[in-house]
């Protein structure tokens, strides 16, 4: 028998001549909410488009992870993500989808199909379950991505890469620097998303608005020190973001944190998805046992991907952070602004009560304000021919906590593609674009870019 640990400090070199199978304008990886809206701004603005996704739908979080809504994407006065991520969100509207949550509810299968559409109709190439495994890159320069999906190893060349990954895969791969978690490392808690069903929702305040009020943010929670001394829970963790109404008895669970899990790690992961599949169960009998309304509650699924609220973030050109929140920032290059707070989820269990996170957590803005998203958070810093976007783009370890949020990166993703598509028509680098050009497409495009911020 061969213990793996064994093989540890063994190396070998492996080289292999593989097929170019595409060359095209621009390479978008991974196709969650960031890659999405990018593929579709490239694709519709006449470039040709491969977005390589490693799961088995697009979507990201919002489908393989079975996160169940979207965070508000106005500030009480402005649609700030007017353009592809609200157009996907029409959509599923139109097809009777998300009626909770003032419409914004997910409904996952329907969230895969309608971000099918819209890429295909773009005239994106498409190539799902396939991973970006390296990067072929010479000063700064990528030369070649290099995939994986079942046929084996090819690569596509482009003239601009767009990294999409969630985890600066593409852009790290390349050789760009980043950051990851705190000074120590310690990253925010992951969640494994699940469906719930045999709910009995009537007169339950279940809005998010009204999760966000502390004594209400509490209320499935409430019972946790009880369920703790029961034996139920087998984690006293006291921070429970909670079951979301989906359906007339369904629910998009958000419950149990996977502390510690690092998304650029499989070991990481495997451990979590194990350990959050176990503890699922240990929810199941909490709702059911405590939690009014939920007797019945039967949890029906978890997702297939670990939920990773932070990984890597890409040093870029310009490090959005804390204090750009708190002085409601206005950029010259701005591509979008955005206005959901410093939504901290703590990185141990012993931290993970709301005095912990309170203070960031609760500035919140007032109606219509909100800050601006520059276009250089979207540039890695020592990359020629790349872009970032999502929640992995160029910011401070607090601010990731905000724009990591969907709308946001629908706004970022936009921005992107637009970007790549006008850095391949003027035949330069995504850094020499005139932004102003940028911001008319974009502004045309739906993106909110108002002249004067300050006002409005
Ligand atoms: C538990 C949890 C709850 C959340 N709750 C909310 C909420 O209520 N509302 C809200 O708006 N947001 C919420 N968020 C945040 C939000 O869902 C994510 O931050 C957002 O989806 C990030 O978008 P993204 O496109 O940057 O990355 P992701 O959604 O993570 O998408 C990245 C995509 O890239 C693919 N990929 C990764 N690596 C590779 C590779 N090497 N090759 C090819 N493909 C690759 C992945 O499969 C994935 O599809 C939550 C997140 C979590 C984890």
């Amino acid at each position: 028998m061969t213990n793996s640990m064994e093989t540890d400090k063994q190396t070998v070199v492996f080289s292999k001549e593989i097929p170019v199978r595409y060359t095209v304008d621009v390479f978008v990886g991974g196709g969650g909410p960031a890659g999405t809206a990018a593929a579709i701004a490239a694709g519709r603005a006449g470039c040709s488009v491969f977005l390589a996704e490693g799961a088995g739908c697009l979507g990201g979080m919002g489908t393989a992870g079975l996160v169940p809504l979207y965070m508000p994407h106005t500030d009480g006065e402005h649609e700030l993500c007017g353009g592809i991520g609200r157009e996907i969100m029409q959509r599923m509207h139109k097809a009777g989808g998300g009626r909770y949550h003032h419409g914004d509810s997910i409904d996952a299968e329907l969230l895969k199909r309608t971000s099918d559409e819209l890429v295909l109709d773009a005239g994106v190439t498409l190539s799902l379950h396939t991973h970006v495994v390296d990067v072929h890159a010479e000063n700064g320069t990528i030369r070649d991505v290099i995939l994986w999906g079942k046929s084996g190893l090819f690569a596509v060349r482009a003239q601009v890469y767009l990294d999409c990954t969630g985890d600066g895969d593409v852009c790290v791969l390349a050789g760009a620097e980043y950051e990851k978690g705190d000074e120590t490392g310690a990253m925010m808690a992951g969640t494994l998303c699940s469906q719930w069903e045999g709910i009995r929702w009537d007169g339950r305040d279940d809005t998010p608005q009204a999760a966000y009020e502390p004594p209400e943010m509490l209320w499935q929670g409430e019972a946790i020190p009880q369920a703790v001394e029961d034996g139920v829970l087998s984690v006293d963790d006291r921070h429970l973001p909670g079951i979301w109404r989906t359906g007339e008895t369904s629910g998009g669970g958000n419950v149990g944190h996977a502390f510690g899990v690092d998304n650029t790690d499989e070991v990481s992961v495997t451990q979590a998805l194990v350990e959050q599949r176990r503890r699922l169960t240990e929810y199941e009998t909490y709702y059911r046992r405590y939690v009014p309304g939920f007797e019945n509650a039967r949890l029906v699924a978890s997702a297939d991907t670990m939920g990773i609220r932070e990984s890597r973030r890409i040093v870029c050109d310009y490090q959005l952070c804390a204090e750009d929140y708190r002085r409601r920032a206005v950029f010259p290059d701005e591509i979008g602004r955005f206005n959901y707070p410093v939504d901290r989820h703590a990185a141990t269990a012993e931290l993970a009560d709301h005095a912990a996170f309170e203070e960031e957590f609760y500035h919140r803005y007032t109606r219509g304000e909100s800050y601006g998203l520059p276009y250089r958070m979207l540039l890695p810093r020592g990359l020629t021919n790349a872009l970032v976007a999502g929640k992995c783009a160029g910011t401070d370890k607090s601010m990731q906590a905000s724009v990591r949020v969907m709308a946001c990166c629908y706004i970022m993703g936009q921005a992107a593609g637009t970007a790549a598509a006008l850095s391949v028509q003027l035949d330069c680098s995504p850094r020499q674009i005139p932004v102003d050009r940028l911001q008319q497409i974009l502004r045309a495009n739906g993106a909110y870019l108002p002249d004067n911020p300050a006002n409005g």
